[in-house]
């Protein structure tokens, strides 16, 4: 009968999309595998200064991103989507395998509009990446994955990239950038103060609504303390006093962690003295590592963003009053 054969055909040509939707899906749990491999190894010695290493050039990335690109392009400088490449005049060269990554796929409850054809992250920031994974505006639900591809600066042609002022020459301390920080931590009801903070270079006093650094530091070290403060009240340590008391291993970890980022990521050496420290402070425990990076790179990301919509990325000059200038 004509009527089966035509059933036939149409089964068949469901088929390879049925293979394809397979593919994808083993695809995208490869990726997650890879993910948790990079979590577990974070309990390593010098892999968590590592992550941080990674955090500070693809901020605007998820944790979980972060770990595909550096597995995948371990030299990678700058990563954007194909097209964000040719918003930017750059060309993606013929051949070229990109880099796989995760895009969450999201959904607006009631008015059921799916949200996953969005272009893989674009290049805005000043490390070029800015990711569609970045904050996802507010009450947009999670449905799942979809696989995307970023590509390196390495593996694009063209026009050279502007310089975006956004790696200075290590050790000066960009302009504007203790102002913006002061501002996001007045922000938060915080009012900052130099002078004298006893055998401490900081605190953060949430009774007073207060944050000091010593007077007498240079001005990279200052800002490193106030980046420090500033990942405090981030991470949400200074809201429950009783937790911030009795876990202030895992407290100081993530604000050190949140400020070595800051300042990496703005061109300026940090102390990286910490991070041996983390091991044992976790005790090898993956899921304690695990929220810990997870808290230290959505804190950073926070941070770095509103740093780079104020403009504050204004290039290689000596901060005013530069002690050491
Ligand atoms: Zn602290």
């Amino acid at each position: 009968m004509t009527r089966s054969t035509t059933k036939t055909k149409k089964a068949t040509r469901r088929g390879p999309s049925a293979q394809a939707a397979q593919e994808r899906d083993t695809k995208i749990a490869a990726l997650h595998a890879q993910i948790a491999e990079g979590v577990e190894a974070l309990v390593e010695s010098g892999a968590w200064k590592a992550m941080l290493d990674t955090a500070a050039r693809f901020h605007t990335y998820s944790l979980g991103n972060q770990m595909l690109i550096a597995l995948q392009a371990p030299t990678a400088t700058r990563v954007a989507g194909f097209r964000t490449w040719q918003a930017l005049g750059r060309q993606v060269r013929k051949g070229e395998t990109g880099i796989a990554i995760l895009a969450p796929c999201t959904y607006r409850p009631k008015t059921e509009t799916p949200d996953n054809n969005a272009e893989p992250p674009a290049a805005t920031g000043p490390t070029t990446t800015s990711g569609e994974d970045s904050p996802t505006p507010a009450r947009r639900q999670l449905r799942g994955f979809r696989t995307a591809h970023v590509f390196a600066q390495e593996q694009t042609d063209g026009d050279d990239l502007p310089t975006l002022g956004d790696t200075p020459a290590t050790g000066t301390v960009p302009a504007g950038l203790w102002d913006a920080l002061t501002s996001q931590v007045s922000a938060h009801g915080y009012t900052v103060q130099r002078g004298d903070c006893g055998t401490a270079d900081g605190y953060t006093d949430p009774a007073t609504k207060t944050v000091r650094v010593t007077g007498t530091t240079d001005d990279a070290e200052a800002i490193g303390v106030l980046a420090h403060e500033l990942a405090h009240i981030e991470c949400g340590h200074v809201d429950d006093l009783p937790t911030y008391r009795t876990c202030r291993g895992r407290c100081e970890v993530e604000a050190e962690s949140v400020a070595y980022i800051i300042a990496t990521a703005h061109g300026l050496d940090s102390d990286t003295s910490t991070f041996g420290y983390i091991t044992g402070w976790a005790h090898g425990d993956v899921a304690t590592v695990r929220a810990a990076a997870e808290t230290v790179t959505t804190a950073a990301r926070t941070i770095l963003t509103r740093l780079d919509e104020n403009g504050t990325d204004t290039g290689p000059q000596k901060y005013p009053a530069n002690n050491d200038a």
